[in-house]
């Protein structure tokens, strides 16, 4: 479908306008339009309307019949460390402590340098071949994995120059700030890996001055700040309020990205759209992680059904103005037991659990420009002429038709070239798997 020339036209290709912000065109009810994609020497010459016959394209080209053309994928929520644990140690029930403590118990007994990069590597091949040209992992930071997780970071990230833009914020419970020497370490430690300062909020009693040393640190070093905030059903829980409330006080200049943020659709209104304004003046960006959240969220031990989705409420937040995207977070871990870092299995869930349709309007821009924006990665996630040829050419050819098909033949092009996508297979990591 793609040629291998090093100049080509794609023809009648249907791209999104989220996704082509210098395109002129009129789009129709879905927000396509037909398009010949011009290519030259790995980047994209022109983008122009579909000409009405072929005889108008010149050289080298094929006619893509309509099928959607999509920006290669931008995840910026993802747990690269975690990943594959699962073969050598599952959830025991399903639920968050499960999670938490299963995945405690498996880093203190396997993550060696070997293991994690091991893991990582496997990652970052499922993602490539499903069309995702950047990633943010969190990295468990808790003494002593920073010391090993961190380098084993660096070193995937030149590896993997050119394929993958890979960035990591460190993970640890808010109450691990307490410690004074051992958090300025951490904020040293990511900031000489250019990394993102990051953290888990919940309501401990000391939570706004814990904020407060987590917002110093970030201003001190120049830091931009990833959170894990109110992953929980708990009402109560309103660390993402009180996330904001920081960023304005200290005139927070960085980005601020909050992930999860379950509770605010147990909340009342009036309070949560309260919230939700402050969130916005604070200039917060919230990503959702639909698939885990369906998993961990609202899961019961009592043999009754879940009565709600767990996501938050990125419609009102879309509304205000606020940045909203949707990430894979976990794979295959005890945090959630499937994924494979395939953000248009993203997309689909997400359309399904937070209806991104009926209009789709513009949610496709959160796999793309929306996250590219968070993660300071100008050009990435959308089509546009002079940039990357850095795309994927779906069987699709309508929202239907491609969120109906998992698309796995989907033909994935970076630098003008179709690469391989076929996924690593799992065979590869069942040495790992022999650990207890
Ligand atoms: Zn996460």
């Amino acid at each position: 479908m793609v040629p291998s020339a090093a100049a080509y036209t794609l023809s009648n290709a249907r791209l999104h306008f989220s996704l082509t912000p210098g395109f002129d065109a009129v789009f129709d009810e879905d927000g396509f339009a037909l398009a010949d994609l011009s290519i030259a020497d790995g980047r994209i010459a022109a983008i122009s309307r579909a000409a009405k016959s072929r005889v108008d394209v010149a050289g080298e080209g094929s006619d893509l019949g309509g099928r959607i053309v999509m920006p290669c994928f931008v995840d910026c929520h993802t747990h690269l460390d975690k990943g594959h644990i699962w073969p050598r140690r599952r959830n025991p029930d399903g639920s968050f402590m499960g999670a938490l403590n299963a995945v405690a118990a498996d880093r203190a007994a396997n993550w060696t340098a070997d293991d994690v990069r091991a893991r990582m590597a496997f990652g970052l091949g499922c993602a490539l071949a499903h069309g995702t040209k950047a990633i943010r992992t969190h990295l468990d930071s808790i003494a002593p994995q920073e010391t090993i997780s961190w380098p084993v970071f660096e070193e995937l990230r030149a590896d993997w120059k050119g394929r993958i833009v890979l960035q990591a914020a460190c993970l640890v419970g808010i109450e691990t700030v307490r410690d004074e020497a051992f958090f300025a370490a951490l904020a040293k430690r990511v900031a000489r890996a250019g990394g993102v300062l990051g953290c888990v909020t919940y309501m401990v009693p000391d939570l706004d001055q814990l904020l407060d040393r987590v917002f110093r640190a970030a201003i001190d070093h120049g830091l931009d700040l990833d959170f894990h905030a109110d992953e929980t059903d708990d009402v109560e829980a309103v660390s993402l309020r009180r996330i904001a409330d920081k960023a304005l006080e200290h005139g927070f200049e960085g980005r601020i990205l909050a992930g999860h943020c379950c509770s605010l659709a147990r909340q009342p209104d009036a309070e949560v759209l309260e919230t939700l304004d402050r969130v916005a003046r604070a200039g917060v960006a919230v990503v959702s992680l639909p698939m885990c959240n369906m998993y961990l969220q609202d899961r019961r031990q009592d043999g009754t059904t879940p009565r709600w989705r767990g996501v938050t409420l990125l419609h009102e937040m879309k509304a205000r103005g606020i940045e909203v995207a949707v990430a894979s977070d976990n794979t295959r871990d005890p945090f959630y037991a499937y994924g494979d870092l395939d953000m248009l299995e993203v997309y689909r869930q997400a359309t399904r659990t937070i209806h991104f349709d009926h209009p789709v309007a513009d949610w496709p821009a959160t796999v793309g420009p929306t996250p590219a924006q968070i993660m300071r990665l100008p050009g990435y996630g959308m089509l546009a002429a002079g940039g990357a040829a850095d795309f994927i050419v779906f069987r699709g050819r309508s929202w239907t038709e491609l969120l109906s098909r998992p698309e796995s033949d989907r033909t994935v092009v970076r630098d003008g070239r179709a690469i391989e996508t076929r996924v690593p297979d799992y065979a590869e990591l069942d040495v790992l798997a022999g650990k207890g």
